[in-house]
């Protein structure tokens, strides 16, 4: 069932479940060091996110963001200060701004029928308005090193451009857990928004992943949204996917599905929405 909370998923790793609406699933992750704890993401900003987290641990909370969209940077506010690729500090600052969030949201709703008719419950429809008040957080660089340090634990991470120009993925090395944002799950990839690389690109951050995956014995894929673990045959599926599109085997037709637009495919059980495919 459709229900929030936070679960332990692996050694001093837990998933915090929540589903906006009631439906649409996002996931953050708690990884729990000796001295630190690290959040990876915030979902929206009435998700609770902190309190999910000082439920099971009461150390200092560093905050990582996997990329700025307003559905993973939403309770960043909570903390105060969170680690965001400079790549998407311009997104993030859209997917904080009420207007841009309330045009996006109008547009959304005019382009689904199962998001109208949600939001046509009163409660539902104030969650909706509460969740687009983003409350303000600073942001900074990621480190020079290319990891955190939580205390006999350490949190790797990797730039892999391409759902967002600034989207990263996590590693941690005590349980092998990659954690790889919107950048690869089992529903597919949104390469359509404007600050989305071409399908090229993302093909190259998919090799970095995998080649990173591999390299560290990786055994777990976590994503946030969707169904998780992912099975590590996902990389050959998004690749396959992507020299498809290149190699011009395969079109995209033209969608709008409210909050990105661009060229929709469904292939290898993924959907891919695209606007460039080289840049
Ligand atoms: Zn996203
Ligand atoms: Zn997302």
């Amino acid at each position: 069932m459709n229900k929030n909370g936070i679960i332990k998923i692996a050694n001093g790793i837990y998933q915090i479940k929540y589903y906006w609406l009631g439906v649409a699933n996002v996931y953050m992750f708690l990884i729990v060091g000796e001295e630190k704890a690290m959040l990876i993401d915030t979902g929206y900003s009435i998700t609770g996110a902190l309190q999910y987290a000082r439920k099971v641990t009461p150390l200092p909370i560093i905050l990582v963001n996997t990329h700025g969209h307003f559905d993973h940077i939403g309770g960043n506010g909570d903390i105060g200060e969170a680690y965001l690729s400079e790549a998407d500090w311009e997104t993030a600052r859209q997917h904080s701004d009420y207007n841009y969030l309330k045009n996006m949201m109008a547009h959304y709703m005019e382009q689904s029928l199962p998001v109208r008719l949600l939001l046509k419950i009163p409660r539902l429809n104030n969650d909706m308005e509460k969740g687009i008040h983003v409350k303000k957080c600073r942001y900074n660089r990621l480190p020079a090193k290319n990891f955190f340090e939580l205390g006999n634990r350490k949190v790797l991470f990797l730039e892999t451009p391409g759902h967002t120009r600034g989207s990263i993925c996590l590693f941690d090395e005590k349980t092998k857990s990659l954690f790889t944002g919107d950048m690869i799950c089992e529903e597919g990839v949104l390469l359509g928004f404007d600050h989305s690389t071409s399908v090229s690109e993302y093909k190259k951050s998919v090799e970095k992943i995998q080649k990173f995956y591999m390299e560290n014995d990786g055994e777990l894929i976590l994503p946030s949204h969707h169904k998780l673990p992912v099975a590590v045959s996902i990389f050959e599926r998004y690749i396959d996917l992507c020299n498809k599109i290149i190699d011009r085997k395969i079109e995209g037709t033209y969608i709008d599905d409210g909050l990105s637009q661009g060229l929709f495919v469904k292939e290898n059980n993924l959907q891919m929405i695209y606007n460039k495919i080289s840049e």
